[in-house]
């Protein structure tokens, strides 16, 4: 019987990645010395494909004349970012506008003297920019565990957002568990759009397919969670980064297999993943 290969409609890059790559691609294509602090997306081919065209990648800033620094899709806290003008860089900002969005509500909460609370992962890039728009101490919550360590007696006023790629079940309980804490508390659910489309399909693909593949670098938190969603529903999950990763033995009396990727996996990747299978398949 042939295996039928399901792909998530959503599959593919999210609307911030897709952004940032086409503005710095058109980057490139105007200006000689362009730089990226940081991988601008979580996906090393994503990065090799940049560098092909010029784009170099650097860890720290340094002071030059006349380089281009593109902000990556994460964005960046406020201080690097004047930094970065000070040492005479001249910024593209291709910050997502929905990461921008979540730097507006916290800065203004935080001037209705709010507490700031950011259920995310505490070295996700995402935070660290969301943490550095702020003059006070954000507090970083990824679990309900952690939650529970907040100093609560001197919290009396919070406002709560959350890092764009957060499961939604996770950051609704550790909501939960703040609001039962603090008395006067202002939320935003700030996971994006195209997140929750994700996670959607991600909750029907392992429970409508014999195997789930969630395809994706190693270094992209988004995937990571993807994968775990799925895996909790369907012990037959697996995670590849590329085509390479794929052994025969997982199609074994399979009649279906469910694609999705994370939201900076090329669809280059994805379609030598489904190639791969068919070949597989045959
Ligand atoms: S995951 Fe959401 S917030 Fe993050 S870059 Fe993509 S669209 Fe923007």
């Amino acid at each position: 019987m042939a295996i039928k290969i399901n792909l998530a409609k959503s599959a593919g890059f999210c609307f911030g990645v897709r952004r940032a790559i086409t503005i710095t691609l058109k980057t490139t294509a105007k200006h000689k010395d362009v730089r990226m602090l940081g991988d601008i997306v979580h996906n090393e081919d994503v990065i090799a494909m940049m560098e092909k065209t010029g784009v170099k990648k650097i860890r720290t800033l340094r002071k030059n004349r006349g380089q281009t620094l593109v902000i990556r899709a994460h964005g960046l806290p406020e201080s690097v970012f004047r930094r970065a003008e000070k040492l005479g860089y001249t910024i593209v900002d291709a910050t997502c506008p929905m990461v921008k969005e979540i730097h507006k509500l916290a800065r203004r909460m935080e001037q209705e003297k709010r507490r700031i609370i950011i259920i995310g992962d505490k070295k996700h890039d995402e935070v660290r920019g969301i943490k550095g728009q702020l003059k006070t101490k954000a507090f970083v919550v990824p679990s309900v565990g952690a939650a529970a360590h907040l100093p609560f007696a001197r919290i009396k006023k919070a406002g709560v957002v959350i890092q764009s790629t957060q499961d939604e079940e996770n950051a609704r309980r550790i909501l939960q568990k703040i609001s039962s804490k603090v008395r006067d508390l202002k939320f935003f659910n700030t996971i994006c759009a195209p997140t929750r489309i994700k996670q959607a399909e991600v909750k029907a693909i392992p429970l409508e397919n014999d195997v789930a593949i969630v395809i994706g670098s190693s270094a992209s938190a988004n995937t990571r969670r993807l994968f775990e969603i799925a895996r909790k529903l369907n012990p037959r999950t697996h995670w590849v980064r590329s085509a390479k990763d794929i052994r025969p033995r997982w199609l074994k009396g399979v009649s279906s297999i469910g694609i999705t990727t994370g939201a900076s996996t090329p669809d280059a990747t994805t379609q030598e993943v489904v190639a791969r299978l068919r070949a597989l398949c045959a």
